[in-house]
């Protein structure tokens, strides 16, 4: 017997509704669209992204994760623009196969993100697909206008940090492929964990603003991800692998195989924040990670010139075949 399923109307009123009823302009998802209010003096910064079973998700991970991800992938976004999320739009595509139990997993998982981040569903679009399934999240945030960080924004000498830790979020993937059989299990499962349910740096973003000089989300791998910063900078930027903040776990990956710094350095789905700024601002930048407790650690500089280097303990220039993640 197939799971039960209830109607396209039935599953707005249910299952998303009650994650608007925090916004009155959203009128319990019963209009066509949402009336959102923008404070004087703040812009809009938007942003969506969108997972696909089998590319981003495995189809029997739960759905509390996938809904906790997806929305997270793009609090992370708006977190390295100094941005502080507020509303968001989810467009669902679900497969015919899946029932009722599994909207309600996923609801589940949105509810608990909203109070963790204090953002809210406001509106979105439900179907059924004969395809794979699909969720694209739609992620408005509020920036004192003009004020919000760009990638472009870094000056020569600037100092490169990273928040948290690298490469985790690669390696879990690795180990959760099977890999990484020398790490104890205790370390394998928080490189899963890591993979899992990124943890986007939302309060941290909006206080880099007057600090930072250019930001971006490394989702991609750091080492594209830098390259961005660079080409819209139209600088370069070298940095030192020994200063890379690795976890204990990478740590020991690394530690017992070397040829891992690869996917550290270009695996992508860390999901911390890389922001430029002038030396001048090193001890504001130690002040912002003590009372914040989130570690910022300076990797590298931006210079004049083109691209990233990556120079080994050895001080010699790394050769890295790409620098992270594309899909085409
Ligand atoms: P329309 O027929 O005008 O496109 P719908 O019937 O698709 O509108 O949607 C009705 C309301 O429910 C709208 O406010 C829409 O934003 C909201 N909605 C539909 N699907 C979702 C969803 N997956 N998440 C949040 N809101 C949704
Ligand atoms: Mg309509």
């Amino acid at each position: 017997m197939p799971a039960k399923r209830s109607g396209e109307f039935e599953i707005i009123a249910r299952y998303f509704a009650p994650l608007a009823a925090g916004v009155p302009g959203a009128f319990g998802l019963t209009d066509d669209a949402a009336f959102l209010e923008v404070p004087g003096g703040q812009e809009l910064v938007a942003k969506t992204d969108s997972v696909v079973a089998t590319v981003h998700f495995l189809p029997d991970d739960p759905p509390d994760l996938i809904a906790r991800k997806v929305l997270r992938r793009n609090l992370s976004d708006l977190a390295a623009k100094g941005a502080v999320p507020r509303w968001y739009l989810l467009d669902a595509a679900f497969p015919k196969r899946v029932g009722d139990a599994w909207v309600a997993g996923f609801a589940k998982g949105l509810a608990h993100d909203q109070a963790e981040f204090d953002v809210h569903l406001v509106g979105g679009d439900t179907k059924a697909t004969p395809g794979l399934a699909t969720f694209a999240i739609t992620l408005l945030g509020v920036v004192q206008a003009g004020q919000g960080l760009r990638r472009n924004g870094a000056h020569a000498g600037d100092e490169i940090y990273v928040t948290g830790t690298i490469g985790d979020g690669a390696l879990g993937l690795l180990a959760r492929r099977g890999k990484l059989r020398s790490l104890k299990p205790k370390q394998r499962n928080y490189l899963i964990g890591r993979y899992r349910l990124p943890q986007p740096r939302v309060t941290l973003g909006p206080r880099l603003l007057g600090i930072a000089t250019a930001a971006i989300d490394i989702s991609d791998g750091l080492v594209a991800d830098l390259g961005h910063v660079c080409e819209t900078s139209k600088l370069a930027a070298v940095i030192d692998e020994t200063l890379l903040p690795l976890s204990a776990a990478a740590t020991a990956a690394l530690a017992a195989r070397p040829q891992l710094i690869v996917p550290i350095l270009t695996g992508g789905d860390d999901y911390e924040i890389l922001f430029t700024a002038p030396s001048s601002a090193a001890a504001a930048i130690e002040r912002l990670a003590a009372a914040s407790g989130v570690p910022m650690t300076r990797i590298g500089r931006m210079e004049a010139g083109k691209g990233v280097s990556v120079l080994d303990a050895q001080g010699r220039r790394r050769k890295l075949a790409q620098g992270g993640w594309t899909h085409f």
